[in-house]
């Protein structure tokens, strides 16, 4: 094992914890790591949060510096990307023509965001946010008396306009859906989210697209379909995200909505492992497959591969974690409920603090936390114990959070 040579593709969160977690595991041979951006492997959360925020000593946290880079002879490949995948000779070639051999290929490539095709998109002061370099060229065009149009009343929408409301920025949100978030969270969390946002300033379109962007050279101004202009300095698009799968296609792995992985994170083909965003993964626990794009599942299910990868042979298993930080408030969802629609209510489910589950079967399958981060942890330990519960007593604040979970 240790004379053996592992290469990873894909250089963000899911890549710099994957070779960090194969040396803790003890392996010892060669790691290259490859990445399409300048940058050391980072996590993505501060990007629409702290880095737009304009806190005071901020610090940009890498994972880790580049002299643990050298320590442990990691071979870092920036500013390249693998151009092709020979599965059958084991080698991985780059963009600068540099061919890459390898016993075993982790694919931890992650997503790209989806662009919208509308006049003026090429225009400055346009952005879409998923590096680095996105969050630092919208920092700079924040700041009071700056107007933003935000497009997309998602989770990168909404963060991005909570950060710009909090330096003063004016803001606008278009929300082609008839709810903010509508993916992920029922309906009365996005109600909530409404009114927060009103009550911040921003002014929030549901149903509303983008017809196009006007400006000569850099923006000014973004038309809607119904022919209204509203006035703009810098337009932030956040409408979903494609996983990055060409490459793992055109050498012949299996592709559904995402890299198709086993619980042991394995590829349809042999020694090609895969972790994180572009992953359609079978979670064991909750007995479905899906795609995941969230910290939790970049971080955990890399750290999972890269074991399995030294030999280990645990499969990644984890209740699906999430959480967002919009002004005040802090949002978390656990599992992955086939709906949200019967939510059984711990507290007043109108009120600033409360969670609630889904409960199917005598299985939780489903939490949602509004400001309640320490019943959340419990919560999830509620659904990964695969122990039952009834609604009644869930619901039932005389029993503590802490006694059912220790049941
Ligand atoms: P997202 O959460 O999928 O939200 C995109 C939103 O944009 C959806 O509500 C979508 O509506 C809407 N939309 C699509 N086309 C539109 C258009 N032409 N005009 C107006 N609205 C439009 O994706 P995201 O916010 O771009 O975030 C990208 C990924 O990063 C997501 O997977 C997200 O979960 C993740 N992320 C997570 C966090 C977190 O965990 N806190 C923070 C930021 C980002 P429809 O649903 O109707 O298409």
């Amino acid at each position: 094992m240790n004379g053996q040579k592992f290469v990873i593709l894909g250089a963000g969160h899911a890549g710099g914890r994957a070779v960090e977690a194969m040396r803790m595991a003890g392996f010892e041979g060669a790691i290259d790591l490859v990445g399409a951006e300048p940058h050391l492997p980072y996590e993505r959360p501060p990007l629409s949060k702290e880095m737009l925020q304009a806190k005071p000593d901020y610090e940009f946290p890498f994972i880790r510096p580049a002299a643990y880079f050298d320590e442990q002879k990691i071979g870092l490949h920036l500013e390249n990307a693998a151009t092709s995948l020979d599965t059958k000779g084991k080698t991985v070639t780059l963009t600068n023509g540099d061919a890459l051999p390898y016993d075993k290929l982790l694919l931890t490539m992650g997503a790209r965001v989806r662009t919208l095709p509308i006049p003026g998109a090429e225009l400055d002061g346009v952005f879409y946010l998923r590096t680095l370099d996105d969050s630092r060229g919208i920092d700079g065009a924040l700041g009071a008396g700056n107007r933003l149009v935000v497009v997309g009343g998602g989770f990168i929408g909404l963060e991005v306009a909570a950060s710009a409301r909090a330096r003063g920025t004016e803001v606008v949100v278009l929300e082609l859906a008839d709810r903010l978030m509508g993916r992920g969270v029922p309906k009365i969390v996005s109600e909530r989210f409404l009114e927060l946002h009103e009550a911040n300033g921003v002014d929030v379109r549901l149903e509303t697209g983008i017809e196009r962007i006007e400006g000569d050279g850099t923006i000014t101004g973004v038309v809607l379909p119904n022919g209204e202009t509203l006035p703009a300095d810098a337009v932030v698009i956040g409408v979903g995200v494609i996983p990055e799968t060409e490459l793992a296609a055109e050498a012949g792995i299996e592709v559904d909505n995402g890299i198709v992985v086993d619980e042991l994170c394995r590829t349809s083909t042999t020694d090609v492992y895969a972790a994180g965003d572009v992953t359609n993964h079978r979670n064991p626990i909750l007995g479905k497959s899906f795609r995941l794009e969230a910290w939790q599942c970049a971080q955990n299910m890399a750290i999972a591969a890269a074991k399995i990868m030294c030999g280990e042979d645990a499969p990644y298993a984890e209740i699906p974690w999430m959480w967002s930080d919009q002004y005040d408030a802090n949002l978390q969802v656990a599992g992955m409920p086939d709906s949200w629609d019967d939510i059984v209510y711990r507290g007043d489910s109108s009120g600033d603090a409360f969670i609630g589950f889904i409960v199917d079967s005598g299985q939780v399958t489903g939490a949602i936390a509004l400001n309640q981060a320490r019943d959340m942890r419990l919560a999830r330990r509620i659904m990964a114990s695969g122990k039952s519960y009834e609604a009644g007593e869930l619901a039932d604040e005389g029993i503590s959070m802490r006694d059912l979970a220790k049941r």
